[in-house]
C-alpha cells in the first residue's frame, strides 16, 4: 500500500521508520504501557516521564508496519512538552484526521500530515492510530 500513497508522503514516513524519534527507553518512566495491533502484528511499549501536568519526555520501542512506527515517532515529537490537556486534544485530533472529520491542515502537527493519506486505506488506520491509542492508555493508567 505504500506505493499508492504520494511519493513525498512515502519519503516523510519511510524517513520516521528508519530514523525513529525518541526511540529507546527513559529510565525512570512515570508511565509504560504496552500496545498491540493484532490484525498487522505491530506492537510497542510507550513510557511517559510526567511532571506538573506536563509531558517532559517519551520514549517507545516496538515493531511492526512502516505506518505504525512512523506513526509513533510522528507522536513522540509532537507530544514532548505538551500539557496532558493540550495531548488528549490532539489524540482527538488525530482520531478525526483518520476518520475524516478533521482536515490535517488545521492541525499544526508537522508530520503527521504525511501519515493522513493513510485514510484512504481503511485497514491501516488501526496502525495509523496505534500510538495514540497507546498513549490514551497511558493516562488511563496514570488517572488523568
Ligand atoms: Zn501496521
Amino acid at each position: 500500500m505504500m506505493d499508492n500513497l504520494d511519493s513525498l508522503y512515502r519519503e516523510v514516513i519511510l524517513d520516521h521508520f528508519q530514523n525513529p524519534r525518541h526511540h529507546g527507553a527513559l529510565t525512570e518512566p512515570t508511565v509504560a504501557v504496552d500496545g498491540k495491533n493484532p490484525l498487522c502484528g505491530d506492537e510497542i511499549t510507550l513510557q511517559l516521564s510526567v511532571e506538573n501536568g506536563v509531558i517532559k519526555d517519551v520514549a517507545w520501542d516496538g515493531k511492526g508496519c512502516a505506518i505504525s512506527q512512523a506513526s509513533i515517532s510522528v507522536l513522540a515529537e509532537n507530544v514532548v512538552g505538551k500539557t496532558i490537556i493540550e495531548a488528549k486534544e490532539m489524540i482527538n485530533n488525530v482520531k478525526g484526521v483518520m476518520n475524516g472529520s478533521v482536515e490535517v491542515e488545521t492541525l499544526d502537527m508537522g508530520d503527521l500530515e504525511a501519515l493522513a493519506g493513510v485514510r484512504q486505506f481503511p485497514v491501516r488506520i488501526k496502525c495509523a492510530l496505534l500510538g495514540w491509542t497507546t498513549l490514551e492508555e497511558a493516562f488511563k493508567e496514570l488517572n488523568i
